[in-house]
């Protein structure tokens, strides 16, 4: 028995939900833990809230039952999944805050542990290994496989990136033994880009600029530019990776507009600088080599003020 069939003995309903603007990790832990515990647990009660989602995870086994507007309902139990503050619930935080009993399954570093119970590994590379690990590894069937391996996939950057460990790969050899189409996982919801995608890519690379001498590279994606491709922020995946694989960079920032003088703001780095601190400090939050925070006032101003925390750290 694992430690979440432990957490669901004597629930009768529950809740879960994700962060705001979900990407593939928070995607595949919250519907890898809604398929597990619909196929283990058919007479609970199960909910999944999260905000809507790209087309191209839709092939995951319930996606289709994901509800995007909160509920007035009470659950007796309520799990967030990859989500490191309170406030990255969005609209569906009422239903958490009404819940008997609250759990969160996170990897955030900066995790506020601010559930009744946190379970927060932050060595883990994904929300999805941080879940694995509390769940039966024989009562894991194939459509709560791909999502998890989905999951780890999207927050390892395909088993790339610095938070990927040999704890990362076993579980996924695990779940690869499930029988899941491991290379269309990849494929079709990490490499793919549609072609404005690409467009928007090839742009924010152009518009690129590099500043203190070369160790770090910004770019900015606008409402206007946004507008023109007819793209959301669900096409802007990737774009910081790519400018954080340049030669000599140890630092990347991309930001997209999300309102007049509001930025969403993506930072990246390599051996250096702690990025999360930097989010945290501005009041976002995420890992040391990948972090984001929302801020205000005009690009100039926004960039000045990171480049600033970053100086701070390069020495
Ligand atoms: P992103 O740059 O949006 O891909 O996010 C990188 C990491 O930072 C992810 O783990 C996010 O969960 C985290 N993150 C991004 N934006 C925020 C935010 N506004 N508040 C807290 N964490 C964030
Ligand atoms: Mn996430
Ligand atoms: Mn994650």
């Amino acid at each position: 028995m694992g430690k979440l069939d432990e957490i669901l003995q004597g629930m009768k309903s529950v809740g879960l939900s994700g962060h705001i603007r979900p990407d593939g990790d928070c995607i595949g832990s919250c519907l890898g833990l809604y398929n597990y515990i619909k196929s283990n647990y058919p007479d609970i009660e199960t909910d999944l809230y999260l905000q809507t989602f790209a087309e191209k995870f839709e092939f995951l086994k319930y996606s289709d039952e994901v509800k995007h507007e909160p509920e007035n309902k009470k659950y007796d139990l309520f799990i967030l999944l990859d989500s490191s503050s309170i406030d990255r619930l969005g609209e569906f935080q009422p239903m958490f805050d009404s819940a008997e009993k609250t759990v969160c399954i996170d990897h955030h570093i900066s995790n506020d542990k601010f559930a009744m119970e946190n379970i927060v590994v932050p060595e883990a590379s994904s929300a999805c290994e941080v879940l694995y690990e509390l769940l039966d590894e024989d009562k894991i069937d194939y459509n709560t496989a791909e999502a998890l391996y989905m999951g780890i996939v999207h927050d390892s950057g395909a088993f790339k990136y610095s938070n990927t460990s040999m704890k990362t790969m076993t579980i996924a050899g695990k779940l690869m033994s499930k029988g899941i189409p491991f290379t269309n996982i990849i494929d079709n919801t990490f490499y793919t880009k549609t072609y404005v995608q690409n467009q928007i890519l090839g742009r924010a690379l152009l518009e690129s600029v590099m500043f203190f001498d070369g160790k770090c590279v910004f770019s900015v994606v606008s409402r206007k530019e946004m507008d023109f491709y007819n793209i959301t922020y669900k096409d802007l995946d990737g774009i910081v990776e790519q400018l954080r694989i340049i030669k000599g960079v140890e630092c990347a920032i991309f930001m997209y507009e999300t309102g007049e003088l509001e930025y969403k703001v993506s930072m990246r780095s390599n051996d250096i600088v702690d990025v999360s601190a930097i989010a945290t400090y501005f009041g976002g939050g995420g890992h040391i080599r990948a972090a984001g925070c929302n801020m205000k006032g005009t690009i100039y101003d926004v960039l000045n003020n990171i480049s600033e925390q970053i100086e701070l750290q390069l020495g």
